[in-house]
């Protein structure tokens, strides 16, 4: 715990001290914990909309999730992976506040996405985020919220198995890695019926978390669940 703290601290000092520069144009960066400006950030490519919605299709077939998006491919070395990673395990905060109002941009017009009643990140297991600092599917959600006015719940869903990483794992050994990895704090229990949700995570891969989030919302009543990720493999 206290080294955890320590190592924040230094951090926290190295980026006070060196200055940083896009990773892209090399410009200078007001925000040091950003890695590329915001104009590069804009013109990275997007996900076109058939291509987002054929992916979803093979992910997301006869399950409970009604609509999903998201901005950007997640594709090995790029610019994309980079700002996750360091966002997840750099204490980049910034980069999820920013990645979360891009996508919050390209979402507000979407009705089903702005008549939502939450915004749900999924949740870290209390371990993992207790050893990060932070979860990143959070800031994400936070930056949303900030565009299109939804309140994030951030404690709705909790995690209670603390899951191998998924990296390595196939299609199949996801699906029973996280089954029966969430569950519903009781004190929303009755909030939860009938209502609409999107739950927010940073890249959707096989989709079984997502799948798994919507499993236990829908089984405790909830009306409608969309999906928001910032990239989708
Ligand atoms: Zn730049």
């Amino acid at each position: 715990m206290i080294a955890q703290g320590f190592k924040l601290l230094i951090r926290s000092f190295m980026d006070f001290v060196f200055i940083s520069e896009c990773e892209i144009c090399g410009k200078y960066l007001e925000d040091s914990k950003m890695i590329v400006c915001k104009e590069c950030l804009s013109k990275i490519e997007r996900v076109d909309r058939f291509d987002i919605e054929r992916k979803f299709e093979e992910k997301f077939a006869g399950g409970f999730i009604s609509k999903a998006f998201s901005c950007f491919h997640f594709e090995e070395n790029t610019i994309v992976q980079k700002l996750i990673h360091e966002m997840k395990y750099n204490n980049k905060r910034s980069i999820g506040k920013i990645l979360g109002e891009i996508l919050g941009s390209s979402i507000r017009d979407e009705h089903d996405f702005i008549t939502a009643d939450a915004l749900l990140p999924v949740p870290l297991h209390k371990i993992r985020k207790r050893e990060r600092g932070y979860n990143q599917s959070e800031l994400i959600a936070l930056g949303v919220s900030k565009v299109i006015g939804i309140k994030v719940i951030s404690d709705l869903l909790v995690r209670v198995r603390n899951t191998q990483t998924q990296t390595k794992l196939n299609l199949h050994e996801r699906r029973e890695n996280v089954k029966d990895a969430f569950k519903v704090k009781n004190k929303y229990k009755d909030f939860i019926v009938g209502k609409k949700f999107i739950v927010v995570d940073d890249v959707i891969t096989t989709g079984s978390t997502i799948i798994e989030c919507a499993n236990v919302l829908k089984q405790n009543g909830a009306d409608k669940i969309y999906a928001l990720s910032v990239a989708i493999a």
